[in-house]
């Protein structure tokens, strides 16, 4: 996407913001009236006031949701139907690029350079793979022998909820959307308060694709009102999120006092990246200081802890400190700004907290400061510390932000014992030259993705999830239809 920092500039100021609810295939206000604003992090300035759904539109949409899924407009079409319509959406967010990075960008403080070239296409191309997949996907016969005829069949659930955070705010919704709907299901969505405008625009752009009204409807509203109702639905059948893992505990409590709606948690991380004497120093340096700088460290599998072989620590602490010192922190529509603004002022003062108090127990090796930029201050410098111990605090909890803490280990098990010592299992890395190793590590290490001599692998081809208090059950690949399809059998005497 190349435009320089004046067109970017030009094109945010022309943007058309859609801020109602969509229900039932129409933009309409809430019921209560209530609307809420969404603010530009980046600069401090409100974008736009946004309706803000409770309990009572909750309820409308997924009625609307219910008798979608029930008169079979989009549930009944066959596979290749649904493939047709989902293909169409995934050309109309690519030729939609610009726009929907430019609402990310503005409502959440990412860099336009990423919202426009990783978020953006990301989206398209994951509605593409899961349509592409799903009338390849063949259902099964028991082998019963006899005069039996028994079809096992995936069969789609029927009314999803799906509530996403902010931190990439179209990819987390593509990532549930895509799957549910290419499986024949009607979605409810309430995206993250803080940023819910690029899920508007996708909704007006599935239908577009001839998505049918009323399969599609989103709500944005906050997690204690519009979050809540849709975990405590009656009427709906799964509850899909992703979230923190405080909140996450709660879907499970909503569903266990409501109707025992399957729940699919993708949660927090405190992800470990272990570095061995015999690593590519250089290329590792190169991808921890991505694996923890990258979308200004608001990644859930972002490789937070730093995990280094004693004897070269201060090579490699050299190395991250030049990375790190070459980052360019500015305004997220300015191309060369490499980082961007932190979400809002909340989730920086909640930053700085970590970074404050990790002062007192660690040693910082660079950053630790807040940055004012367009007179907003929801920056921070990218930070490192060393000399951290496994109690620290900044060892063990998820600080969501440019913080890397750093920690050494002499050998392997070591290694292992420091980077399973955590209440996450969402992803690790392993650096080394020696291949024998490189698997023994990854078979100990508790993680739903283990990496070797990268960071943060991911792909549409594979599943995506965690272990322990990072979740479970899994986004992408061809097991996310597992989330959102029930097994069904026939049964036929013949
Ligand atoms: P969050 O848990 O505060 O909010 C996530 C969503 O839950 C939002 O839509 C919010 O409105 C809703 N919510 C909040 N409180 C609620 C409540 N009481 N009841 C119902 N819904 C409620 O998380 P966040 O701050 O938006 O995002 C950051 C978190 O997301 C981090 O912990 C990060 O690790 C996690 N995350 C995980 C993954 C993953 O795949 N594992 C991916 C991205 C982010």
């Amino acid at each position: 996407m190349e435009f320089t920092y004046d067109e970017w500039k030009a094109r945010a100021a022309a943007l058309r913001f859609r801020n109602e609810l969509y229900i039932r295939g129409a933009f309409v206000p809430s019921a209560s009236g209530q609307r809420f604003e969404t603010v530009n992090p980046g600069n401090g300035e409100v974008l736009t006031d946004v309706a803000r759904g409770g309990a009572e539109d909750i309820d409308r949409a997924v009625k609307a949701a219910r008798a979608a899924f029930e008169d079979g407009r989009w549930s009944r079409k066959t596979p290749a139907q649904r493939k047709e319509v989902l293909l169409k959406l995934a050309a109309l967010i690519r030729e939609n690029i610009p726009e929907l990075a430019l609402l990310d960008t503005l409502d959440m403080g990412k860099t336009i350079t990423d919202s426009s070239t990783v978020d953006a296409p990301g989206s398209a191309h994951f509605f593409q793979w899961h349509a592409e997949a799903i009338d390849k996907l063949y259902d099964e016969v028991a082998p019963t022998g006899g005069r039996d005829l028994a079809l096992i069949r995936r069969v789609p659930l029927g009314v999803i909820g799906a509530v996403v955070p902010w931190n990439f705010p179209l990819d987390m919704a593509t990532w549930k959307l895509a799957p549910a709907l290419a499986a024949g299901n009607s979605v409810v969505l309430k995206p993250a308060e803080q940023s819910p405008l690029s899920a508007l625009m996708l909704a007006e752009l599935a239908s577009a694709a001839g998505l049918p009204d009323g399969v599609l409807n989103v709500v944005p509203g906050f997690g204690e009102d519009a979050g809540e109702a849709l975990g405590r639905h009656p009427d709906v059948d799964c509850l899909a999120f992703t979230g923190s893992t405080a909140v996450g505990k709660m879907f499970q409590r909503y569903a266990g006092e409501s109707n025992m709606k399957q729940v699919w948690l993708e949660t927090g991380g405190k992800s470990p990246n272990l570095i061995f004497a015999d690593a590519d120093l250089d290329a590792a340096a190169d991808m921890a200081a991505l694996g923890i700088f990258f979308n200004q460290g608001e990644v859930c599998s972002a490789n937070a802890r730093l995990l280094v072989q004693a004897s070269i620590k201060d090579e490699m602490i050299d190395r991250m400190r030049k990375r790190a010192m070459s980052i360019k922190v500015g305004d997220p529509l300015d191309p060369a700004s490499t980082m961007g603004a932190l979400v809002d002022r909340t989730h920086t003062d909640r930053v700085m907290g970590f970074v404050d108090r990790a002062k007192r127990d660690a040693r910082l090796v660079c950053g630790g400061e807040r940055m004012t930029v367009m007179g907003s201050d929801a920056y921070v410098a990218p930070t490192i510390f060393d000399q951290v111990r496994p109690e620290h605090e900044i060892a063990r909890e998820e600080v969501f932000g440019p913080v890397l803490a750093v920690q050494t280990f002499e050998d392997e098990d070591e290694a292992i014992r420091i980077a399973n010592d955590t209440v996450y299992g969402l992803a690790a890395s392993v650096w080394t030259t020696d291949l024998g190793r490189a698997l023994s590590v990854s078979d100990r290490l508790v993680a739903g993705t283990v990496s070797v001599n990268t960071v943060d692998a991911l792909s549409a081809l594979t599943p995506f999830g965690g272990m322990k208090q990072s979740g479970f059950g899994r986004d992408l690949s061809l097991h996310s239809f597992d989330k959102y399809s029930a097994l069904k059998t026939t049964w036929i005497k013949y």
